[in-house]
């Protein structure tokens, strides 16, 4: 049953504070203020600084960035070549990909784009009376209820709110504070790394590729430079954070081209490390009082299915078509929870098996993995993006 919120608002549009200007954060704040919600953002970092890295958005994110009126804008940056594929260390294409499966399965592309592109337009649809203020630390002081606000410090100041949205991210300390008795973040067994550079002469080819314990991505962007990602399997806290390209070279510049000659240029600092964590368990709830839960600070997962930013994006976009600010304040965090706990968990559960498979470190166990995939490549390549069906091709619902 959802709670009725009407009741302790003092006047004018109802105030949504967000706390994390991420991609869950932006897109939150985005469909709130286009609903008619009186919307501040609080982001910690002093500013929104570029990333170094890409993001994939799936069909089901672009269909969510509709919503709100960005959908066509991603689209439009999509380079895909129709050309790439899985690969095997020695270059062996395992999985040769000639045209684009996805937007036959799914009615929409795979887009890769720079996490500063997806940023900025996100910022872009912020609408001048909703506030982002950055180098501002939030701290959830009271959850609320259905007679009183919520309150957030934000350094001296207290804020109440009819609603907040944590989009404190993978460390949430929201989430800590709302389910203090969760055991919160498991290391999944491996870490990551990312960059961007430029692309080698003679450009590159799409691909992933996938050794024992190892896997390389090597992608196209919009702006002719090419977005490299690795992983390989760690134990917890294996090694100090300390030079991650020679790091990078010792496990990979055997590989096939063009890793070796992405990984001579490398510039130091230019590369991003993550340890990769995902919820032990899921949460019971993603919601508690007048706070919802979004994004990573929500559901954590580990990135082999591409989908956390991608969830990210549904959550805030649910949450917009449900939060309707108008006379009577229905905002129904438990129509939320019950939206989106079943579908993230599974997500979740699915990225998990994913990157065992990606991971795998036994050469008896990687052969026979490379086999299968290639033999499914080869036979009924569409099965590829099987593992997508039922996430792919979700679609917002209705604003109520
Ligand atoms: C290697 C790797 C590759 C990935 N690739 C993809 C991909 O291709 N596609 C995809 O969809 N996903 C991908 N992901 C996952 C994706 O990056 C995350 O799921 C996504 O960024 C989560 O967005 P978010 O808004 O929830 O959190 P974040 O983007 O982490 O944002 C949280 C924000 O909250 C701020 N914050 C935290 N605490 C406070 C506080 N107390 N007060 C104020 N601000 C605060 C932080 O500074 C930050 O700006 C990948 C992840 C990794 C590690």
């Amino acid at each position: 049953m959802g709670i009725p919120y009407g009741a302790s608002r003092t006047s004018g549009s109802p105030r949504a504070l967000v706390i994390g200007a991420g991609v869950g954060g932006l897109t939150a704040a985005a469909i709130l203020a286009d609903r008619g919600w009186s919307v501040t953002v609080l982001e910690q970092a002093a500013e929104l600084e570029p990333v170094g890295a890409g993001i994939s958005l799936a069909p089901n994110a672009l269909r969510a960035l509709d919503i709100i009126g960005l959908g066509d804008a991603v689209r439009a940056l999509r380079t895909w070549t129709g050309r790439g594929g899985l690969r095997a260390p020695s270059g062996r294409w395992l999985v040769p990909i000639t045209g684009d499966s996805t937007s036959a399965r799914f009615g929409d592309p795979l887009v890769l784009l720079t996490r500063t592109a997806l940023v900025d337009l996100l910022r872009s649809r912020l609408p001048a009376h909703a506030a982002l203020r950055t180098g501002t630390k939030a701290v959830l002081a009271d959850p609320g209820g259905p007679e009183r606000p919520a309150l957030v410090t934000a350094g001296a100041q207290s804020l109440e709110a009819d609603l907040v949205v944590a989009a404190d991210g993978i460390h949430s300390a929201t989430r800590r504070t709302l389910f203090p008795d969760h055991p919160g973040l498991r290391y999944a067994g491996f870490t990551t790394w990312r960059f961007l550079t430029d692309a080698p002469p003679g450009g590159v080819q799409p691909h992933e590729t996938w050794g024992r314990g190892r896997m390389w991505g090597t992608q196209t962007l919009p702006d002719g430079r090419v977005y490299a990602y690795a992983a390989a399997a760690q134990p917890a806290a294996h090694h100090a954070r300390d030079d991650e390209p020679a790091m990078l070279r010792r496990l990979f510049s055997a590989w096939h081209p063009p890793v070796p000659q992405l990984l001579e240029t490398l510039p130091q600092g230019a590369v991003l490390r993550n340890d990769v964590h995902h919820l032990a368990a899921p949460l019971p709830a993603h919601h508690h009082g007048r706070v919802v839960l979004l994004g990573d600070a929500a559901h954590p997962m580990t990135p082999s299915m591409g989908q956390g930013g991608n969830q990210a994006i549904e959550d805030a976009v649910v949450l917009g078509q449900l939060a309707d600010p108008a006379e009577n304040i229905t905002l129904t965090p438990a129509s939320y929870t019950r939206l989106r706990l079943p579908r993230t968990t599974k997500i979740v559960q699915q990225s998990a098996r994913a990157a065992r498979t990606t991971t795998l470190t036994s050469a008896p166990a990687c052969a026979l993995r490379n086999a299968a995939f290639a033999l499914v490549g080869r036979l009924a390549p569409a099965l590829m993006l099987r593992a997508l069906d039922g996430i792919a091709d979700w679609r917002p619902p209705e604003r109520v």
